[in-house]
């Protein structure tokens, strides 16, 4: 049960006065939760991007348009509009010693306007300023008053992030009200560490971010917002150790044997496995034979070679008498799973099959059936495998695939179809030590950082779009020398249409070009015929395959050593980094065109130098989160997970390995939060919505 101190922060934002239900539906969508009441704790949360700064009172003739300003000016005429054309705006004429603002209002009502603007006062005004036929107006100041309530004006104002319908002035309004329902609340952080840091507590932190009185109150790295992303880091450490406690003390189940199947499948290999994939194998084999479960993230760059480690992984468990799942999140990668790893698996006498939301009928029926009596050993999977009639006999090894794209109550889902199910995560985005560390916590993980013998390095060049002409002529010679080239398209914005229609329309004109050579791919095309175009691609039938991102995971033609990318600028690093890992994978040398529409932005410029500068995954990962903040390199953005809400890991990273220590050291003093710092945690993992990890704890 939540401690009843909270209550009033976990009170809906209705309680406050002037939020109705309407406006809380605005509030949910602020907040990016439309389907939970938004509550107080979540609109303190909601920390301001930057301030409004009234101290300095310009005069006119100094006053920036586009800026904030707030000037003092004597009121000489009302302009209310003419009676048959009520629609067009108020307008209210004003001038100081050194020139004229019109204040611009519409559907205003007159009386009320006349009353605040009485002709001939001196009226402080405060709003955005802009030019508008050449004089200087304010459209709605977001301030009004007279000399006498100067002093009720603030100086500094945050402003808000805002949905549309939402303004500044009721979010304030909200805010304040909010701020006067924070309890007077235990200090949960450790005294010493907080003397260190010198941050505040968190009600003074709240306090100075939404009523600060410099700019640099509000900033990420300054001591107010840095102890809330302490509090919200040192949250999710202690709920993701108290959940590691738990799962270690459920009891596993060691799969062990002689590696007879694991011998089998290293015979069938056409190569030998490189020196980190045998690491990393080593590493499961130990976890797999342990009484308790593992939790391994294997993490390696696009080519390094995962699906091999997998299988031989589910080699493993298959010996000792049990079943193991590979999971991938699309439909082209789980049959290309299927592909590389059946043939494998045959010799080694692992019985494999597939299910995914192709599989229908009869076919599935008896997959199913099969599976329930033992009959597959290794099945290989989408989505599908979650659905309930998907039953095992005796499930040991749930592995993901390109983990990020599933959400984690979809890993616990498949880890639920067994008894004490061990885990093995594969990812592809070389994901930094820091974000391993926030989301995940102290997973085990292996690392293949060497690429398989035999890969070339990509030749990547960045091309301004408009000389798209040169690129197509480049790419007509390297069709004519036989060549297999992916045509990436571009995301398109939702507002110039789809990412189909673009990759249609560059279908059609290359097609015009190069004739049958040319073919496309994309996600809204049905599994068979998606797998078909692969199919003649990967065959040479086609030598040209324009894709939408639908080739981003996984794909493998190492007959393809062209790759262009579409607006490459519209892509994020680890994304491009994914695309550009389908080339490079024979004995030719690749080459990789990433053509933008210039003008670039410097941190557009920054991102595709990068790409061109390296092929180190890891690099790319630690880039890509410095320019673009964590959510867009887990993909979490899209897939729902909720990810920090003040916590900005580009500010607040070095606080990572501070929390993560606490965190453990608190346990293990600790480790059923009783003495009073304990209580006094409870409240954190509350107040940042880690009580999962509560509920863990009392269940023990
Ligand atoms: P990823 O890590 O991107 O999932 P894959 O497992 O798909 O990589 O492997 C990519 C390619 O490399 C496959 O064609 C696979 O057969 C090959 N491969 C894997 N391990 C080795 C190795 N040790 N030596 C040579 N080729 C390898
Ligand atoms: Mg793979």
């Amino acid at each position: 049960m939540r401690p009843t101190l909270l209550d009033p922060l976990f009170a809906t934002l209705t309680t406050l006065p002037g939020v109705g239900p309407k406006l809380e539906k605005l509030y949910r969508r602020l907040f990016g939760r439309e389907d939970v009441p938004a509550r107080v704790v979540d609109l303190l949360l909601h920390l301001p991007v930057g301030t409004i700064d009234r101290r300095s009172r310009p005069k006119l003739r100094d006053v920036v348009p586009g800026s904030v300003a707030t000037v003092a000016v004597t009121v000489e005429s009302h302009r209310p509009p003419p009676p048959n054309r009520p629609r067009l705006p108020y307008r209210i004429e004003t001038f100081d010693e050194t020139g004229t603002l019109t204040l611009t209002y519409f559907h205003a009502k007159r009386d009320y306007l006349e009353k605040l603007f009485p002709i001939g006062e001196v009226r402080y005004v405060s709003g955005v300023t802009a030019l508008y036929d050449g004089m200087l107006q304010m459209v709605h100041p977001d301030r009004v008053v007279s000399e006498a309530e100067l002093d009720k004006l603030p100086m500094l104002e945050p402003v808000y992030p805002l949905t549309e319908g939402l303004t500044l002035n009721p979010v304030r309004k909200a805010v304040d009200a909010a701020l006067g329902r924070i309890p007077d609340l235990p200090e949960w952080q450790d005294g010493a560490w907080i003397e260190r840091t010198g941050f505040p507590s968190f009600g003074d932190a709240t306090h100075t971010l939404h009523h600060p009185t410099e700019p640099a109150d509000i900033l990420p790295e300054g001591p107010a917002w840095s102890r809330l992303a302490f509090d919200e880091l040192l949250a999710g450490q202690l709920a993701l150790a108290l959940v590691r406690a738990h799962q270690r003390k459920l009891p596993g189940r060691g799969s062990s044997g002689e590696g007879l199947l694991r011998a089998k499948v290293i015979a069938a290999l056409p190569y030998s496995l490189t020196p980190s994939q045998g690491r990393a194998v080593d590493d499961i084999v130990t976890d797999l034979a342990k009484p308790h479960r593992m939790i391994r993230l294997l993490q390696g760059d696009v080519g390094s070679g995962k699906t091999v480690v997998a299988l031989l992984a589910a080699a493993t468990v298959v010996e000792a008498g049990r079943q193991a799942a590979l999971m991938a999140p699309t439909e082209i990668l789980v049959r290309q799973h299927l592909a590389t790893i059946a043939p494998l698996a045959e010799k080694a006498g692992i019985r494999t099959a597939i299910i995914t939301g192709r599989e229908r009928g009869k076919e599935r029926t008896e997959t199913l059936e099969r599976l329930a009596l033992g009959e597959i050993d290794l099945i290989v999977g989408t989505h599908a495998l979650f659905q309930e009639e998907v039953a095992f006999r005796d499930l040991a090894l749930a592995i993901v695939d390109e983990q990020h794209r599933f959400g984690v109550h979809q890993r616990l889902a498949l880890a639920r179809k067994g008894e004490a199910v061990d885990m093995l995560v594969l990812t592809a985005t070389p994901i930094p030590r820091t974000l391993v560390l926030t989301y995940f916590g102290d997973m085990e993980i292996s690392e293949l950082r060497e690429k398989p013998a035999g890969r070339q390095p990509i030749d990547t060049r960045t091309i301004a779009l408009d000389r798209l002409d040169e690129v197509v002529d480049a790419i007509g010679r390297a069709l004519d020398e036989g060549k297999r080239v992916y045509w990436v398209c571009p995301l398109v914005a939702e507002t110039e249409g789809s990412d189909l229609a673009a990759a249609e329309e560059r279908f059609a004109d290359l097609k015009k070009r190069f004739g049958p050579k040319v073919d496309l791919v994309h996600g809204q095309m049905k599994g068979a015929d998606k797998d078909a175009a692969m199919a003649r691609f990967s065959a040479g039938q086609t030598q040209l395959l324009v894709a939408t991102t639908v080739i981003e995971v996984g794909v493998d033609v190492p007959a393809a050593t062209v790759m262009v990318i579409e607006h490459a600028d519209r892509f994020g690093l680890s994304q491009l980094h994914q695309l550009r890992g389908r080339i490079g994978r024979g004995s030719d040398r690749s080459i990789c065109l990433l053509l933008y529409r210039a003008p670039l932005g410097e941190t557009a410029k920054a991102r595709l130098a990068i790409m061109r500068d390296t092929e180190d995954g890891f690099r790319i990962a630690e880039e890509d989160l410095r320019l673009r903040g964590e959510g867009d390199l887990l993909g979490t953005r899209q897939s729902g997970v909720p990810g920090f809400r003040v916590t900005r890991l580009e500010f607040h990273s070095k606080l990572l390995a501070p929390a993560r220590d606490d965190a453990a050291l608190t346990l293990a003093r600790d480790p059923d939060l009783a003495s009073p710092r304990g209580e006094a945690l409870r409240h954190l993992l509350y107040l940042f919505e880690r009580d999962e990890a509560i509920r863990l704890l009392r269940a023990g």
